[in-house]
């Protein structure tokens, strides 16, 4: 049998802080009970949030903790061409189209629904795609395109579910409501999801999911936070003939106060418990891993 092949995936927009520091840890750990591999890819699509100096603090903090990955990080900027590629390739069998409305528009089109009922939301809290992007004829989407308009690319979801009917995956770990074992994937949940933009050719989950296929991923350790976001995973793995890791969701650290951690406080940066002295042993114990080996 081939090693298990584990990977941290941080963003560089802001300072690692106490909850990158467990899931980084836990991956390691289980790398190496498995005796497995552990890569470390940086997840830095977002030019405009994304910084060199963030990056250097990931390898810094890391080392510091007592992580080794393996030498060769992939940076997802480095592949664009290759999210644009399997982006094509999803636009050429129509399930990809363009839509124009701002995000102001759509918070708009969003209350105008709210004023006579319901309207759905995905499992992060936010509206479903409200617009008419569907509906826009050729023409109609060429001419906005030509016009220079803003788009966001979306899945058309009902035509993917379609196509690649029920899927599930096999959960290690626990979802926010225990949910463990073989979970049904719902990526109808999220409605039409932005796939890419016109400015970003690609998003966080089709970046994830080719890279975990090309990087050999077979379990994917990560917050709790993105379990349901495994739904549109599991889908777009069925859409490009990609194979499915296993999960592994961990809880989430949560501040004094019950709040999810925030790469802006200090209280618990990795960088700052440092300059004061904590040690990284000590990270272990404040994060509840058992002493290092
Ligand atoms: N880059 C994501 C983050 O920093 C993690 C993605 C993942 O583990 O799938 O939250």
């Amino acid at each position: 049998m081939p090693p298990p092949v584990f990977r941290f995936a941080p963003s560089p927009n802001g300072y690692l802080h106490l909850g990158h520091a467990y899931s980084a840890l836990l991956n390691a750990d289980l790398a190496q009970a498995g005796g497995g591999r552990l890569l470390l890819r940086i997840e830095d699509i977002d030019a405009t949030r994304c910084r060199p100096e963030y990056e250097a603090a990931i390898y810094q903090d890391l080392a510091w903790l007592g992580i080794v990955w393996e030498p060769e990080v992939r940076r997802q900027s480095d592949h664009l061409d290759l999210y644009r590629d399997a982006v094509a390739q999803l636009t050429a069998r129509g399930l990809v189209y363009p839509a124009f409305e701002s995000r102001a528009e759509i918070t708009r089109l969003v209350a105008d629904k709210e004023a006579v009922a319901p309207w759905p939301r995905d499992p992060d809290g936010a509206p479903l795609y409200p617009g008419v992007g569907k509906q826009l004829s050729a023409a109609q989407r060429a001419e906005q395109i030509e016009s220079g308009a803003p788009y966001a690319l979306r899945l058309d979801m009902a035509a993917a579910r379609a196509l690649v009917g029920e899927l599930t995956w096999a959960e290690l770990g626990e979802g926010p409501a225990g949910e463990t074992g073989t979970v049904a994937a719902r990526p109808e949940a999220w409605g039409d999801v932005v796939i890419a933009r016109k400015e970003t050719p690609t998003s966080y989950h089709l970046s994830v999911v080719i890279d975990d296929a090309l990087q050999g991923i077979t379990e994917v350790v990560r917050g709790a936070d993105l379990f349901w976001a495994t739904s549109v995973h599991r889908l777009l793995q069925a859409l490009l003939g990609l194979p499915a890791p296993v999960y592994r969701h961990h809880s989430l650290l949560r501040d004094a106060e019950g709040r999810k951690l925030s790469k802006s406080s200090a209280a618990t940066g990795l960088r700052e418990l440092r300059a004061n002295g904590v040690t990284p042993q000590q990270i272990r114990n404040m994060v509840g891993l058992a002493p290092a080996a």
